[in-house]
C-alpha cells in the first residue's frame, strides 16, 4: 500500500506522472484531505466533510487523480463525483439490501478458494480485490480494497488446477477487485496459464481500468493480450458520457489494436444515467470509442445504495424509450441479477405478449399488432 497523499506531494504533477497508471493507482485519494491536497482550492468539501462526520461508513473512499479530475464539483448531482465519493445517504441501510447481493460466496457457488461457479460453462475467477476507483454502487464493495480479501497464497494454482480439472468450462472471466491492477508479470503469467488450457474456448476480464485508470493499457499489456491464442473478451464499465474521454478511447483503440472485443456494462443509477437523453448519449459515445454496448444491469441491492437505485419500472421504460430511437445494435440488454446466486435474467420490457393463442406484439411506436402463434393448418 502507498502513502496517502500529503499536501507536499501534490503541488507538481508531471505529465509524465499523470500518464502512469502505477501513479494514478498509487497516488489514489482515500480522503477528502487526499483531494483537497491534489486540487488545492477547486472543490468546495466544507459542507461534505461536515456531513460525513460522526457517519461510520464502511466502504472506503478510493478515486485515483485522473477520475476525479473529471468532476466538475463536488455534489451528488455530479455524476462522476457521485460515483467516486462517499455520500452521507450511504448511511442509510434498507431491510432488502444484502451483504453478497449476487450469491457470489454461496457455498455451493465456491467450488475452490478464488472461484465462483453459476453456470456449467463459465467461472469466475478473482485474482485480486483491489481497485484504482472504490465505485460507490459495487456489487463487490464487502471485499473491494480489502487486503484480507486477497487470494492466500496457493489460492490461484488451486483454482487453475480446479479449472484443468473441470472440463464442461468454456470461458474463464478474471474479475475481482479489478484484475487490471495486477502487474503485467503476474497478470501475464495468469493469462498464459488459463490460455493453454484446451477445454477453455475463450477469456474474458472485467476491468474499469479504462475508464478510471486508462494508463494501464499501455503497449506491453497489449502486447500480453495480443500474444494469447485464445480469444479474449475485455469487458469494460462505463456508465456516463463524459467517461468516455480520449484517454479512455486510446485505451480502447490500443486493446482493438491487441484484437481484444471490447465490450461495455453499465449499472443503471438515479441520477447518473436513468435519463433517456443521458443513456443516448453514453451509447453514442461508446459507438464512437468502438466499444460494444453489451448490458444495462439493474443495480443490485447494495447495503447503502438506496439512492442510487431505480425501480425496475424506469429500466423497462428507458428500454421502450431507446427501441426504436437507436441502433439496435447500441442497446445493450437490461440484466437483473436474481439475488440468491441464481444468474442473470432478462429484465426488458414484454414486447411480445401471448394470450390465447394469439401473439400481440408491440411495435417501438407503441403500435400494437396481432401476430400468429402457428402456421395456418396446410392442405394436406
Ligand atoms: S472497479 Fe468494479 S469491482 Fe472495483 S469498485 Fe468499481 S465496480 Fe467494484
Amino acid at each position: 500500500m502507498s502513502p496517502p497523499l500529503t499536501a507536499s506531494s501534490t503541488p507538481s504533477i508531471t505529465p509524465t506522472d499523470w500518464r502512469d497508471w502505477r501513479w494514478q493507482h498509487n497516488h489514489a485519494a482515500r480522503s477528502l484531505d487526499d483531494i483537497e491536497a491534489l486540487f488545492p482550492q477547486r472543490f468546495a468539501l466544507a459542507d461534505l466533510r461536515a456531513s460525513l462526520a460522526g457517519l461510520d461508513l464502511e466502504y472506503s473512499l478510493r478515486a485515483t487523480p485522473y477520475y476525479l479530475d473529471l468532476a466538475r464539483r463536488a455534489r451528488d448531482d455530479d455524476p462522476l463525483w457521485a460515483l467516486a465519493v462517499p455520500s452521507p445517504r450511504e448511511a442509510r441501510l434498507t431491510p432488502d439490501e444484502r451483504h453478497d447481493p449476487i450469491g457470489d460466496e454461496l457455498p455451493q457457488h465456491r467450488p475452490v478458494p478464488a472461484i465462483t461457479r453459476r453456470y456449467v460453462d463459465r467461472a469466475l475467477l478473482y485474482p485480486t480485490s483491489l481497485c484504482s476507483v472504490h465505485c460507490r454502487h459495487c456489487f463487490r464493495k464487502r471485499l473491494v480494497g480489502r487486503t484480507d480479501a486477497m487470494p492466500q497464497p496457493g489460492d490461484l494454482d488451486r483454482a487453475i488446477a480446479w479449472i484443468e480439472s473441470e472440463h464442461a468450462l468454456r470461458e474463464v472471466i478474471l474479475t475481482g477487485g479489478d484484475p487490471l491492477t495486477l502487474g503485467d508479470a503476474r497478470l501475464g503469467e495468469l493469462l498464459e496459464r488459463l490460455d493453454g488450457i484446451d477445454h477453455l474456448r475463450a477469456l474474458r476480464i472485467h476491468t474499469r481500468m479504462p475508464v478510471v485508470n486508462p494508463f494501464r493499457v499501455t503497449s506491453t499489456l497489449a502486447e500480453i493480450f495480443a500474444s494469447l491464442r485464445k480469444p479474449l473478451t475485455l469487458v469494460t464499465h462505463f456508465n456516463h458520457a463524459r467517461e468516455v474521454t480520449p484517454e479512455a478511447r486510446a485505451a480502447v483503440t490500443n486493446l482493438r489494436r491487441a484484437d481484444v472485443d471490447v465490450l461495455n456494462q453499465s449499472v443503471l443509477l438515479a441520477g447518473i444515467n436513468d435519463g433517456v437523453e443521458n443513456q443516448r448519449t453514453l451509447l453514442w459515445a461508446l459507438s464512437d470509442a468502438r466499444v460494444r454496448p453489451y448490458a444495462l444491469h439493474h443495480a443490485d441491492l447494495v447495503p447503502g445504495t438506496s439512492h442510487l437505485r431505480t425501480t425496475i419500472a424506469t429500466g423497462q421504460h428507458l428500454m421502450r424509450e431507446l427501441r426504436g430511437t437507436l441502433p439496435g445494435h447500441l442497446i445493450p440488454r437490461y440484466l437483473l441479477d436474481v439475488p440468491g446466486g441464481h444468474g442473470k435474467i432478462p429484465a426488458e420490457p414484454a414486447w411480445l405478449v401471448e394470450h390465447e393463442g394469439e401473439y400481440t406484439a408491440e411495435a417501438p411506436d407503441g403500435t400494437l399488432s396481432p401476430y400468429p402463434a402457428s402456421p395456418p393448418p396446410g392442405d394436406g
